[in-house]
């Protein structure tokens, strides 16, 4: 089984599929529509580590690839624990951090509440605000801003920050699009999570070509546990 909902998960799908190897491909159906993949799917929460277990008995699944989102941090402890106790081999696929280079304006932050913190006390200003929608709330707490959102899929409700302009773009992103989106909307910050991976790096190596300070929200702590960055590599790992 390969937890998904990530291009990565996509990608080792489809050399699976090549290799007819049988396989189920989990997405947790945060987004409204899902591609369409070269394996059979399944959407939807497990119930908890106690869930995942329950349902690695009851389909047979002999191998876990963990290719979920840097930041699902509740589904890879999950699958940890679930696959630990089951002794079932498992492993991650997971794309490397982003790095910042000489010449960036990068401040760090553990979470995206610390980022909405370092935005309170702030003159107005414009931010790009790339951090999907579930935490947009955060930034309750300093609405002197104007935020410019770019989200899979609408905002359920009523957004709860006062000035915003919503692009839904699935991506990826090219980064001439993205210096123009950043100049037409007067952008002065960005703030993301380091998801890292290629899909959404534009609006980095845009903020790069305009000098625009960064603010970047660190990887979650995730369980140590086999990691690899291609899916080229768990296509080896399988087969040994
Ligand atoms: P999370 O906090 O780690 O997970 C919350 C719960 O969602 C899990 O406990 C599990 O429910 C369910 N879940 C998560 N991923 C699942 C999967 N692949 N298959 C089945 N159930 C899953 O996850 P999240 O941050 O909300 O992310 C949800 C999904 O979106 C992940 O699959 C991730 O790859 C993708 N994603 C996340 C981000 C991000 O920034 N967090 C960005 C892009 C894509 P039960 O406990 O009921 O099993």
């Amino acid at each position: 089984m390969i937890l998904g909902g990530t291009s990565e998960a996509t990608q080792l799908s489809k050399l699976i599929a090549l290799a007819k190897i049988k396989a189920t491909l989990s997405f947790a159906g945060r987004v409204e529509r899902t591609k369409p993949q070269p394996i059979p799917k399944r959407v939807g929460g497990f119930g908890g580590a106690e869930g995942l277990r329950d349902y690695l008995i009851n389909n047979n699944i002999t191998h876990v690839i963990d290719a979920t989102h840097p930041f699902a941090e509740q589904i890879s402890w999950n699958t940890f624990k679930a696959c630990s106790e089951l002794r079932i081999p498992f492993v991650a696929l997971t794309r490397p951090p982003w790095l910042e280079e000489p010449g960036d304006n990068w401040k760090y932050v553990d979470s995206v509440k610390q980022a909405a913190d370092t935005l309170k006390n702030h003159a107005p200003t414009t931010v790009f605000l790339a951090i999907g929608r579930i935490q947009v709330s955060e930034f309750e707490i300093a609405q002197q801003h104007k935020y410019i959102l770019r989200l899979v899929d609408p905002y359920e409700g009523i957004l709860p920050l006062k000035i915003t302009h919503t692009i839904i773009s699935r991506g990826p992103f090219e980064i001439d699009d993205d210096i123009r989106l950043m100049i037409d909307n007067k952008v002065n910050i960005i703030i993301c999570k380091n998801s890292g991976g290629a899909g959404a790096v534009s609006k980095l190596l845009a903020g790069r070509r305009l000098k625009l300070p960064v603010i970047m929200v660190n990887r979650p702590k995730l369980p140590k546990r086999k990691t690899f960055h291609t899916a080229a590599e768990i296509m080896d790992w399988l087969e040994h």
